[in-house]
């Protein structure tokens, strides 16, 4: 064995690619070489092996010996013909890397890290073997970060002192109780509180990084952080293996979750608890994905028992092989638990969620077993692709079709990092947004309901539109406006706001623009300011140019002479629309709130343009154009005319393309820059009707005042002529609220 060990002079620190395998290599030897040595010193009758009995030592024995002679054999062979005979031709190891029948030890290694089961009386022969091999390779073993965890209480550890020779051991190593708090791979073990004061604890760095990331000034930024850096993620590892305890404990994750609520409230004022129910759920579902604790506990509960279910049981059966367990108490124990979660997660979904999670469930357990089963045999690109996914699509009331597709959602997502089809292996993480995604369904349709209740009719319509799959989410967490416009933080505020349906106005306030009383929701902005939504519809307008003219150089706006009359119906003139024709495309923002909007706003809108240019198109027609409406809703849901034809011209952009584009992340790009434009009149438009602040707090604000400097103003008061002169200002002044202190 020793000639086969080489001196390793580095660990398995991050950021030496190398340094984790080889590492994990030669601890590998070195374990296997520590538990020869104890089974050598049982087979010579100087320590026992841990079942009782001649029975169980002889035939511990004779699978020793047959084990040594397997090695020779094994070592004897050239290293190049170490390989099974099948296709996949897996490498055979080393037959002492396998667990010693009856030898009381069983050890399982991640990187330079491992734990070993054993039975007690085997500790101190066990470290002192180790303390032999290790040195060999240039290992020194830390001491104090050994840890001798006894699965045995206060009473048990005295009467026992000597035979497990607990003075020696705590000589070797730190030696606690398995009831003891500890943590183990980052996660608190031992009782409930410790667990608790763990996520109480994560709330405090939470927070206190909270307050640090506001130094950013931009909301955008600050979202993109609190829910990728300092959301579920710094919690989700405590979760997999605590979620279900720490949900019917309550407290700790609550707390978590209000922290993250107070965050969300600072960024976005207004939101109401639908609205923060709405930011929980995933993009895809409407929300922000900003996902709370209490949510996310027993899908990351469930989903690790499920995924890592084989890999606990093979070292059950492994412990019980070594005499450590009796067979199948471990296993009881682990289904009992994810049985319990299980029924625990179903209970809170409804009845079409349920009957899908069960489905789900079942092929994941299968696939989950099947990938174990593959990476144990060392088979070659195992366990990629084999995971099942849940049927998460999510149906509306009165809808007959799925108008959300989770996955085209998540692919949008990681565009900005990897491009191709996602690799799917069955894992924790995987079963974990699955569950999740079902949960969402779930949580949406009581959303729903009680959006219901409250006759929140828009809310409820642009929710509709949040969750279409042709709506691009992206402008929610892109950063980099390098790669794509980004929206300014009072423009993002805003967008989100709306989309929330957060309160706007704390109080009552008049439209600045017609004096209509104002909802508290600002819906009314969606109709009332006509010049800024023609500013914007230009907006929308340049953005579509902008992808067409990568499919067609010759493309141009507001056409004329198409027809005989002196309307002008189309924006966009461009080949690149519809195959095998010229097209004149109208581009539209329809509000779902106006009066004219009944039912699917789009829709509406879209026959409405036919209807209103009906004499036109019939012209176009005759001279081999095709008039097209392109709507979109103001909430930037397209109507399918707008999504083929842009598919359209993405296609054909990527193939006169010579540097072979990709057509869809070309689509997802230019769906992007279109959707900001969409958002920024929005915005816009929002602003043109709230209570302009007044001269005073506009000086506040800025340290600018508007107009001619004071003094100048001091020594010629207002006339008409004033207004003359500067008509913006006079604008102003009219715009002040009756009532208003002037400042002038
Ligand atoms: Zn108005």
């Amino acid at each position: 064995m020793r000639q086969h060990m080489a001196a390793k002079d580095r660990g398995a620190e991050q950021g030496d690619v190398d340094g984790p395998l080889e590492c994990s290599l030669t601890l590998g030897g070195v374990a296997a070489e520590s538990r020869r040595l104890v089974h050598d010193a049982q087979r010579r009758g100087e320590v026992p092996w841990a079942t009782p009995g001649d029975e169980a030592a002889a035939e511990a024995n004779r699978e020793f010996d047959g084990r040594a002679e397997q090695a020779a054999a094994w070592r004897a062979l050239e290293p190049s013909s170490r390989r099974e005979s099948d296709s996949a031709g897996a490498i055979v190891p080393d037959p002492l890397h396998e667990v010693q029948l009856h030898g009381g030890l069983l050890d399982e290694w991640y990187l330079d890290d491992g734990d070993i089961l054993c039975d007690p009386r085997l500790v101190v022969p066990y470290l002192q073997a180790f303390d032999r091999v290790n040195p060999q390779v240039g290992g020194e073993r830390n001491i104090p970060k050994t840890e001798v965890v006894y699965y045995a209480d206060v009473a048990a550890m005295g009467q026992h002192s000597s035979m497990w020779r607990l003075d020696e051991v705590r000589q070797l190593a730190t030696v606690v109780m398995a009831s003891e708090p500890g943590i183990t791979l980052g996660v608190a073990t031992g009782t409930a509180e410790a667990v608790g004061s763990q996520v109480r604890k994560k709330v405090q760095v939470v927070r206190a990084m909270q307050e640090r990331i506001a130094i950013t000034e931009d909301a955008q930024t600050e979202h993109v952080l609190n829910r990728d850096c300092l959301g579920v993620g710094r919690v989700n590892h405590l979760l997999r293996v605590h979620g279900d305890k720490l949900l019917r404990t309550g407290g700790s994750l609550d707390a978590f979750d209000a922290a993250a609520a107070a965050e969300m409230d600072r960024l976005f004022p207004g939101l109401t608890p639908e609205g923060r129910a709405q930011a929980a759920l995933g993009t895809p579902f409407g929300g922000l994905g900003w996902r709370r604790a209490t949510d996310t506990a027993r899908p990351a509960n469930l989903g690790a028992l499920v995924a890592v279910g084989p890999q606990v049981r093979s070292i059950a059966a492994a412990a019980s092989h070594a005499g450590l367990l009796s067979p199948g108490q471990l296993e009881a124990l682990l289904e009992a638990k994810t049985r319990r979660i299980e029924q625990a997660y179903l209970a809170e979904l409804d009845e079409v969620d349920r009957v899908r999670a069960e489905e789900f469930l079942r092929k994941a357990r299968a696939a989950a077993e099947e990938s174990w089963a593959q990476q144990s045999r060392g088979a070659p690109g195992s366990g990629v692709n084999s995971a099942p996914v849940a049927e998460a699509l999510y149906v509306g009331d009165g809808e007959d079709v799925p108008t959300s597709d989770a996955r085209a959602s998540a692919a949008e997502a990681s565009e900005d990092e990897a491009q191709g089809a996602p690799r799917r292996r069955m894992s924790a993480p995987h079963a974990q947004k699955e569950l999740a995604r079902l949960l969402d369904c779930t949580r949406l349709r009581a959303l729903e309901a009680a959006l219901r209740q409250q006759c929140n009719w828009p809310q409820l319509e642009a929710l509709k539109d949040y969750r279409h799959k042709a709506v691009s989410n992206r402008w929610l967490w892109h950063l980099d406006a390098r790669r794509g416009s980004v929206l300014a933080p009072c423009d993002y505020i805003a967008n989100v706001q709306l989309r929330l349906g957060a309160t706007i106005l704390q109080s009552e306030a008049a439209c600045r623009l017609c004096g209509e009383q104002l909802d508290l929701q600002a819906v009314h902005s969606e109709c009332c300011d006509t010049a800024g939504a023609t500013r914007g519809h230009y907006a929308v307008v340049r953005a579509m140019l902008e992808g067409f003219r990568l499919a067609d150089p010759s493309v141009c706006t507001e056409p004329r002479g198409l027809t005989s009359t002196q309307s002008r119906p189309a924006d966009i003139f461009t080949l690149a629309a519809v195959p095998g024709r010229r097209a004149a495309l109208d581009v539209c923002v329809a509000s779902p709130n106006a009066a004219t909007a009944a039912g699917d706003a789009a829709e509406a809108a879209f026959k409405r343009k036919l209807r209103r240019y009906r004499r036109e198109v019939r012209e176009l027609a005759a001279a081999g154009i095709s008039y097209r409406p392109l709507v979109w809703t103001a909430n930037g849901r397209p109507h399918p005319a707008v999504t083929r034809t842009m598919k359209y011209a993405a296609e054909v952009a990527a193939n006169r393309s010579e540097d072979h584009v990709d057509g869809t992340s070309l689509l997802r790009r230019w769906r992007h820059e279109v959707q900001v434009a969409i958002l920024r009149r929005r915005a816009a438009m929002l602003r043109a009707v709230l209570p302009r602040p007044g001269a005073r707090t506009d000086w506040l604000r800025t340290g600018i005042v508007q107009g001619r400097p004071d003094v100048h103003r001091r020594a010629c008061p207002l006339s008409d002529e004033d207004d003359e002169a500067e008509p913006q200002h006079a604008e102003r002044e009219a715009g002040a609220a009756p009532g208003e202190e002037m400042w002038f």
